[in-house]
């Protein structure tokens, strides 16, 4: 049987080599990573929990309204 990861937002588990992280955010080009990484500090999410993919889509999304929403 595959491993399985949980959805640390949605607690739905999920085959392990579909597992997100916030991670992934270091390659887009606004909001900066540094900023990303502290936005999800304080909402309690570090570089390590584990998203499916849904949940990484709604972070990507609120980090970026928040980030635009301050400029
Ligand atoms: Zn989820």
């Amino acid at each position: 049987m595959a491993k399985q990861a949980m959805c640390k937002r949605c607690q739905q588990k999920f085959e392990i080599k579909y597992i997100y992280t916030i991670q992934q955010f270091q390659y887009r080009k606004t909001p900066p990573y540094q900023w990303t990484v502290e936005f999800f500090a304080k909402q309690n999410i570090g570089e390590w929990d584990s998203f499916c993919e849904s949940c990484i889509i709604h972070y990507q999304k609120i980090s970026l309204d928040e980030f635009e929403s301050i400029k």
